[in-house]
């Protein structure tokens, strides 16, 4: 059995990027200092605050939701919620929402819940039911940042932390450039300057591959939920998954180095995309670049199905 290049003890993994066997001990050391130094770069918190977690029940929410108890549970004046957002998928919501309590019970975290059929009107069954060319997930994404929204913005949530991984973001990143949307690359979380109406996101786990999440997650004991969400087959996303997958396994660190590149021109993507003043949507008065919000777009073209 090969051995921990620090202790001698059995390996539980071989980090291919840097060339080290890592055992139990010392990876998971590994991912806890990578996460706090993240979060430290990300956003200082300041004395009496409420933070929230983006909590689905999978693998990277519950392991930030725990991370994130770890790094402030115990930190005076600062508190901790959860919130799941319910998008009304038979078979796999409703799987993950037991988990995601679960969790929540065993770390003492308040848990919220706050479904599309409250806030939008439909659920993601209902609205697949109208097969839209555009795709579930495109109102998916969208009614599930306003659900986030309104639920951290009731709670008085400062930051909004979220379980996005290295591969998550390589893939995002990618995925932006190729769609030449450099707005919404300028806009990528993390989140350093707050846009009024919006609560700004935390990604403690950016950096942190999808597999070393998932080995985090096993060896801590986290329970977690694991399905694919049955309509996650129709997203572009999965094209990018699969670039990203083959670049990284072709050169190791190739995810870690779109993110390095991500993050050095990320000041000039702010400059070239500065935020401007935002209106009211006519309809719901949510904050918006344009007359209307893309949630209530949404809706307004669910209706013409
Ligand atoms: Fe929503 Fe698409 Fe993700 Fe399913 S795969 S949860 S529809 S964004």
């Amino acid at each position: 059995m090969t051995a921990c290049s620090k202790c001698r003890a059995p390996a539980v993994t071989f980090i291919r990027y840097n060339g080290t066997h890592l055992c139990a001990d010392h990876f998971l050391e590994y991912v806890e200092r990578r996460v706090k130094k993240d979060v430290k770069k990300q956003w200082t918190a300041m004395g009496d605050e409420t933070i929230a977690v983006a909590l689905s029940g999978g693998k990277d929410s519950t392991s930030v939701l725990y991370l994130t108890h770890l790094i402030y549970g115990k930190r005076r004046g600062m508190t901790v919620h959860a919130i799941t957002v319910d998008e009304g998928i038979r078979g796999y919501r409703d799987s993950s929402l037991p988990v995601a309590r679960k969790a929540c019970d065993i770390l003492g975290i308040e848990h919220h819940v706050v479904s599309f059929k409250d806030v939008v009107g439909h659920t993601m069954d209902e609205i697949a039911a109208r097969h839209d060319e555009i795709g579930e997930c495109s109102y998916c994404g969208v009614f599930r940042r306003r659900c986030l929204n309104l639920k951290s913005q009731e709670l008085g949530v400062s930051r909004l932390i979220t379980g996005h991984n290295l591969d998550d973001m390589a893939q995002s990143i990618l995925m932006n450039f190729t769609n030449a949307d450099l707005e919404k690359l300028a806009r990528l979380g993390p989140h350093t300057k707050v846009q009024p109406g919006f609560v700004p996101r935390c990604l403690p786990l950016r950096s942190i591959p999808e597999q070393e999440v998932m080995l985090y997650a096993m060896l801590r004991g986290i329970e977690f939920h694991n399905a694919e969400c049955p309509y996650a087959g129709r997203a572009a996303r999965g094209t990018f998954r699969d670039v990203v997958a083959r670049l990284e396994d072709a050169t190791p660190g190739t995810r870690h180095s779109i993110l390095r590149s991500y993050d050095a021109l990320k000041p000039a993507l702010v400059e070239q995309y500065p935020m401007i003043h935002l209106n009211r949507c006519k309809t719901c008065q949510e904050p918006t670049s344009q007359q209307y919000c893309k949630t209530c777009l949404l809706k307004k073209r669910l209706d013409s199905l």
